[in-house]
């Protein structure tokens, strides 16, 4: 057998345990079967289409380029259409409820799309079952694993302990909580921090009105930013919102002084008094509604032997770039494509690492960065300036100045690495164009970028 052909046998033959049928985890089971790979995806809660979605974590996201991208190539995204609502920009409330929508992008096909995370699940393991390659098990906790013979221990419904017989490549695909990441740290075979942010979060359910129309603009991301804080909203098929609270946990405006629903609807009548008005339950939902934490994951390495971390289990961040899942659904393309091309399962696994990892990194840190963007710098008086000189820039200049935010979100083929490199330049053209007093300056402008290699 020649080399090429023992490669390719190989890949054939593998036998992939992937632990956590989240969105990551099954759409990898996807596109690992799609391309011959057998998988065994094992899932801890009840099975999705048969029991009531966990709450937990947020009740719907944003989906981008990245993401969708991943879907389409996985076979899915015709079947998640009718789930998706389109949002084409940011809406801001001021504290008199007077709004400004400002634009993401400026082509049509520039928006991103607000989904139910629960459905959007729901949808991957629908196609999954669908699968003869795929074993899909549910009410299975991952509890331990050994990385040099792939063997997985489990719990199951029942609470009976088991291990497996082993596999060619283990991927932990169980969530920024990840149990196999534990297990493996706890042997001293990676390390682990997580940067916990001092903001939390809390969700309420704006509902549809009944006369049909919608409570808010509904194709746009509502945002309501205070400085030390924000609420934002996203739109829901069933034309209700879904809002989420961002507050410092401690301090003057705190979580911790909104000790009761009284307080908490002070705050929102001083602070987003429109908002309120549009949640009839506002004192029910406060008390009822868990208050979520977030935080940045930093983990090395994380390709263990026959053990591979991937989406928020490797890398887990903060919302505030709407990317998280968007990068971990990168992560399952670059995963798959590697696979199929490298030789043997662990040059693709190193290789994964190597490649990711500074990407990773950059929208980490774009994503923290963002957050002061959302509650903060929008209120500045030049920010619409700036933002609007931006997509002057890139109508006259296409190719050569992308926004940042529009590389993050509406570019796949940019590397977030690169939409961060290149962020940074652009800033340096903006301050200078500005200072210049010269916004209109187009062959200063072309200077500019050239000096900066853009
Ligand atoms: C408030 C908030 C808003 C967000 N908004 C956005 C957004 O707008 N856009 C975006 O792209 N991202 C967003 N994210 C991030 C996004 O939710 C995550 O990046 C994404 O869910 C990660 O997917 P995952 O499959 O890696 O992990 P998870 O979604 O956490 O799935 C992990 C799966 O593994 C299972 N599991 C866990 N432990 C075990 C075990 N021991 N054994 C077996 N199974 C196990 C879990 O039950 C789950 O099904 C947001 C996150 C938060 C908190």
């Amino acid at each position: 057998m020649s080399a090429a052909e023992h490669d390719a046998a190989q890949r054939a033959a593998a036998m992939v345990t992937i632990v956590g049928a989240g969105p990551v985890g099954t759409l990898l089971a996807l596109l690992l079967t799609a391309d011959g790979h057998r998988v065994r995806l094992l899932e801890r809660r009840a099975d999705p289409r048969t029991s009531a979605p966990e709450r937990g974590r947020s009740i719907n996201l944003a989906l981008a380029a990245r993401g969708l991208a991943a879907l389409a190539r996985a076979g899915v995204l015709e079947r998640l259409q009718p789930e998706l609502v389109a949002m084409r920009g940011r809406q801001l409330h001021d504290r008199n409820g007077q709004g400004l929508l400002l634009p993401y992008g400026q082509r049509p096909d520039e928006l991103i799309y607000a989904v139910d995370r629960a459905r959007l699940n729901r949808v991957l393991i629908e196609a999954a079952v669908n699968v003869p390659l795929i074993e899909l098990r549910f009410g299975w906790r991952a509890t331990d694993v050994d990385a040099d013979s792939g063997r997985v221990s489990w719990k199951d419904a029942s609470g009976l302990d088991f291990t497996d017989e082993g596999a060619d490549l283990v991927i932990a695909a169980d969530g920024a909580g990840s149990a196999l990441r534990h297990a493996l740290q706890q042997r001293g075979l990676l390390r682990a921090t997580e940067d916990a942010l001092a903001h939390d979060y809390k969700e309420l359910h704006i509902p549809a009105p009944a006369d049909g129309g919608w409570p808010l603009e509904p194709q746009a991301l509502h945002i309501w930013p205070r400085g030390e804080f924000m609420l934002i909203a996203l739109p829901n098929p069933d034309r209700s919102f879904t809002a989420t609270l961002f507050l410092p946990a401690q301090g003057r405006d705190s979580f911790a002084t909104l000790v009761d629903p009284a307080a908490a609807r002070a705050f929102f009548a001083r602070e987003f008094a429109d908002a309120l008005a549009l949640v009839p339950d506002f004192d029910a939902q406060f008390a009822a509604h868990p208050q979520g934490q977030l935080g940045t994951l930093y983990c090395w390495p994380w390709h263990v032997r026959r053990v591979l971390l991937i989406g928020d289990a490797a890398h887990a961040i903060v919302p505030f770039h709407g990317q998280g899942l968007n990068c971990g659904f990168e992560d399952c393309v670059l995963l798959a494509e590697l696979l199929a091309r490298e030789r043997g399962l662990q040059a693709a696994c190193a290789r994964f690492e190597h490649l990711r990892r500074p990407n990773t990194d950059a929208i980490a840190a774009m994503a923290i960065e963002n957050y002061r963007e959302m509650r903060d710098t929008v209120l500045a008086p030049d920010f619409a300036t700036r933002k609007q000189l931006s997509l002057e820039l890139e109508r006259r200049f296409p190719g050569r100045f992308i926004p940042r935010y529009s590389m993050v979100m509406f570019h796949a083929d940019i590397p977030y690495a690169e939409a961060q490199r290149r962020g940074a330049l652009q800033e340096g053209v903006l301050d200078a164009l500005l200072a210049a007093g010269a916004g209109a300056d187009w062959p200063l402008a072309a200077r500019l970028l050239a000096e900066a290699s853009l």
